[in-house]
């Protein structure tokens, strides 16, 4: 009796073993984790990957370079695209970042979708642009208590072609548990000086990235990033422009106005910087300098928290407050927001209100 037992346990374990066995080989099957290949732009460039990883970072082994601000974890939304066929099902997850708009149009999140299958797919032309850099880090060095500037010297390829106002994706290295990551990073260099990338980087506390810049990031190492990204840039128009930004948002703006010098740009622009206190400020001298260096610049700082009794004679208050000062009427003004989504959320409610034209606000959101 207990032999017949033992033994139907035995048959039972070892028929649970073939079956799960030939589960496995049938999901490798089904997942078609062999070669899938990923048809762009109805033909315009078909690769051959391996299935099994997500659309964004198949791509990027074949270095088609889709932004993601989040470095792939289904919380930025920036890595959309148009799949067409073989996306598989939506989760819930990529489905609260789809508007009904996205869903008519097919858009998915690259990150989200996993290759499985032969994928038809549309993405827009100039991120074929976009390369993976190598370089090493040149200079490091704090511009505030809480921010640093990166100039980071290229070495393969050498010089990088891109617009004043777009960003990279930087890649942090392994520490102290943490696994690589990539964020996304505005340029503050002007694109005149292609053989370099500046960024300017506001430690986050925990932040995985920013604690690998500040913490272990040293001069002389050797920095990997893809590039560039984004549509934040200068229109061609010559319409009056106010510029608005707070902490690191400052990288994008200090850009474009090194390319206005450069140019001979000489529309009436004005640029609002947002602080707490005197120490959040950076570049100032500068910054007062382009006022006698361009045409018709200024540059009015505000402070939100300096003390009453220190020696700050410029403006006090939120930028909401100061701007209709300086702007009675912004109707044909064009404007440029960079920084934290409260504070471009506030500032984009006064420029409204002070009569400017929806369609003529640009900004990069930096959360
Ligand atoms: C297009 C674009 C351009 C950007 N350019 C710049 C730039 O030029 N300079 C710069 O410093 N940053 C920039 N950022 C933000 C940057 O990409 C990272 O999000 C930021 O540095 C935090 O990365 P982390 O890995 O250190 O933090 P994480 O580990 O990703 O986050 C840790 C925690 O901090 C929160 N958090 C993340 N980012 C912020 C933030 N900015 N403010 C407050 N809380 C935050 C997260 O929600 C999380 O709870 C940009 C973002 C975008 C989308």
């Amino acid at each position: 009796m207990l032999v017949s037992i033992f033994s139907a346990a035995a048959f039972l374990a070892i028929l649970t073993l073939i079956l799960a066995a030939a589960l496995l080989f049938a999901e490798h099957r089904i997942l078609n984790y062999g070669p899938c290949t990923l048809d762009i732009n109805d033909g315009g460039k078909t690769l051959v990957v391996t299935g099994g990883s997500s659309l964004l970072s198949s791509l990027a082994e074949k270095d088609v370079f889709i932004p993601s601000a989040c470095g792939g974890r289904g919380s930025c939304a920036y890595c959309k695209v148009r799949v067409l066929e073989g996306g598989g099902v939506i989760g819930p997850v990529e489905e609260s970042y789809l508007s009904p708009e996205d869903l008519k149009n097919q858009v998915r999140l690259s990150c989200q979708v996993k290759v499985r299958q032969d994928i038809r797919l549309a993405i827009p032309e100039e991120l074929f642009l976009a390369k993976r850099f190598r370089g090493f880090l040149e200079r490091k060095r704090m511009l505030t208590y809480d921010i640093v500037e990166l100039r980071i010297v290229l070495r393969e390829p050498q010089r990088i072609e891109f617009a004043a106002g777009q960003y990279i994706q930087l890649e942090s290295e392994e520490y102290a548990g943490h696994d690589a990551v990539m964020r996304a990073y505005s340029i503050s260099s002007p694109p005149s000086d292609d053989g370099h990338v500046e960024v300017i980087i506001r430690k986050i506390p925990e932040g995985i990235c920013t604690t690998w810049v500040f913490d272990h990031l040293q001069e002389g190492r050797e920095i990997f990033f893809s590039g560039p990204y984004g549509d934040f840039q200068l229109t061609e128009t010559k319409a009056p422009a106010v510029f608005i930004a707070g902490g690191s948002g400052m990288a994008p703006i200090w850009s474009i106005l090194r390319e206005m010098l450069q140019r001979g740009d000489k529309r009436q622009a004005m640029y609002f910087f947002s602080g707490r206190t005197k120490d959040d400020l950076f570049f100032t001298e500068e910054l007062f300098a382009l006022e006698k260096e361009l045409p018709d610049f200024r540059y009015i700082p505000c402070l939100t928290r300096e003390p009453e009794d220190s020696d700050w004679k410029g403006e006090r208050g939120r930028i909401p407050k100061v701007l209709p000062r300086f702007i009675a009427d912004a109707a044909g003004f064009e404007a440029y927001l960079c920084g934290s989504t409260s504070l471009i959320d506030a500032c984009v409610a006064a420029l409204k209100q002070a009569g400017i034209n929806e369609s003529n606000i640009f900004y990069d959101k930096f959360e």
